[in-house]
């Protein structure tokens, strides 16, 4: 069963091969027998997941026929759970019960979803390692000694060890779109805006944006179509028509126009991820895509624009941790200003204080104008090589990451590194573009990711190109070795 994806699950589900209650009990069993070597799951929901799974059952029996009903999903633990620990993968909300659902949460119950568990993180999505968790790094399941990339590393590896079908993720500048490319998963980061982001806690709120994440493109249509619409809590989502994007998925793409960006092969690739990714373009010609090279001229500076503007954004999101509202507080404070100081001394990690400092720094009168106004300057520059790009052609392809997945502790001490892991996904949080990360290739035993970006609310136009892809190859069916299975 753990070996299904969600569309063959939902159709073994339908056709009574098995019952929600024992995937799920069969899924847990594997968290709890193997997720030691990953620490992929920060909260197993072991009881409510089997309450909602004999609910599931109930409801699939009475003729209830929504395709996610019964199947477990494990969520990142940025989204708040009525009821359930969040955490955010930081010591500030070790104890954090939230007493309501994100919207999404609510959308997955209303189908009937199972929520298996939440998942581990890089602390506040601040990462491209998940090293920077509270509770430890995430192990990539195809090499455990290698980092699952993040910020939502404990979804992607659950979802390619797994211990589920499927997950829930959310992308800042890469955050699932990287993760999905190093356990050799899809991922999925749809327009801003066309997720709610009610009830999932803010990393830089004009970038944040949630979506799926599975073994096939087929499933994050499926997933992305529960999870988009509009949603009157949150006032920056989009007010628009979901389509049914599972529909399209076998729409020919024969003449379709993909544009290849020079700036994506720039020389920090590994000559390996390149070659998988000029293999996955070579495929789409066969298929009877127009491929052309173009230019993003501004491409190069979206590292340096992004780090001004999420810091600066993360250092007003993160100033509501202060002890008195939510989660840690330190012991006998002295007086308010000692709360403050030593609750947020204590509860941050490293990560966390370096973005808040960087942040309040660039927003300070005397370098708001040198540092913020110009980072939203060149983020506008950015957005505009995309208008200009999709005058001409469809999509863009491109790599996810610079390079496979790397060694535990390869760059945790030098953050202008690690910030580099981002070089080629964060321009699209910048302009607000739908991308998605696909499977393409291995290079020494581990996977490599193959990115599309598409234009304004062209989701399903992406994952049709996404699923014509994962029809000619076979990328996306190669899993991890792992030890004993249950
Ligand atoms: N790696 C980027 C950062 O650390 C993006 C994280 C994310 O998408 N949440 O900010």
């Amino acid at each position: 069963m753990h070996d299904m994806t969600v569309s063959a699950l939902s159709s073994a589900l339908a056709a009574g091969e098995f019952s929600s209650v024992e995937l799920t009990q069969h899924l847990i069993d594997r968290v709890k027998t193997m997720d030691g070597d990953y620490n992929a799951f920060l909260t197993l929901c072991e009881e409510h997941a089997l309450q909602q799974a004999s609910n599931a059952d109930k409801a699939r029996a009475a003729g209830q026929v929504h395709p996610l009903c019964g199947i477990p999903v494990a969520h990142k633990d940025i989204f708040c759970t009525n009821g359930i620990r969040t955490s955010c993968g930081s010591k500030m909300l070790d104890n954090f019960v939230p007493p309501y659902n994100a919207t999404m949460i609510d959308k997955f119950d209303s189908a009937g979803a199972v929520m298996l568990g939440k998942t581990n993180m890089d602390e506040f999505a601040m990462g491209a390692s998940n090293e920077t968790s509270f509770y430890g790094p995430v192990r990539n399941p195809w090499n455990t000694g290698c980092v699952p990339g993040g910020s939502s590393g404990g979804s992607a590896a659950a979802v390619a060890a797994r211990l589920a079908p499927a997950a829930t993720g959310t992308d800042t500048g890469g955050s699932i779109r990287q993760p999905a490319a190093l356990c050799g998963i899809s991922g999925m980061k749809p327009t801003y805006g066309r997720v709610s982001r009610y009830g999932m806690i803010a990393f830089a709120s004009s970038l944040d944006q949630a979506g799926p994440m599975a073994r096939s493109v087929e499933d994050l249509a499926l997933l992305l179509e529960l999870m988009s619409g509009h949603d009157p809590r949150d006032s920056t989502s989009i007010d628009a028509d979901v389509p049914k994007y599972s529909a399209s998925l076998n729409n020919s793409i024969e003449g379709l126009r993909i544009g290849v960006p020079k700036e994506y092969f720039s020389e920090g690739l590994n000559p390996g991820t390149a070659a998988c990714v000029e293999q996955a373009i070579n495929e789409y010609q066969k298929l009877g895509a127009n491929i052309s090279e173009l230019s993003l001229p501004h491409s190069p500076l979206s590292v340096p624009a992004y780090y001004v503007v999420a810091p600066a954004e993360a250092s007003t999101n993160l100033s509501r941790f202060d002890g008195v509202r939510y989660g840690h507080r330190c012991d006998n404070p002295t007086d308010l200003n000692d709360m403050y100081t030593r609750t947020r001394s204590e509860g941050f990690g490293d990560e966390v204080k370096r973005r808040i400092l960087v942040g309040t720094y660039s927003l300070s009168a005397g370098y708001y104008d040198a540092y913020y106004r110009k980072a939203q300057k060149i983020r506008r520059l950015i957005q505009q090589d995309f208008v200009e790009a999709f005058k001409s052609v469809d999509l863009l392809i491109g790599p996810t990451s610079p390079s496979p997945a790397f060694p535990l502790g390869a760059k945790t001490s030098d953050p202008v590194a690690m910030y580099l892991e981002d070089i080629y996904t964060i321009a699209a949080n910048l302009a607000g573009l739908p991308a998605l990360s696909m499977p393409a290739g291995l290079v020494d035993d581990k996977p490599v990711g193959v990115q599309l970006i598409g234009n304004y609310l062209c989701e399903a136009q992406l994952l049709n190109a996404a699923h014509q892809f994962q029809c000619a190859t076979d990328w996306h069916q190669q899993q991890p070795v792992q030890g004993d299975m249950v």
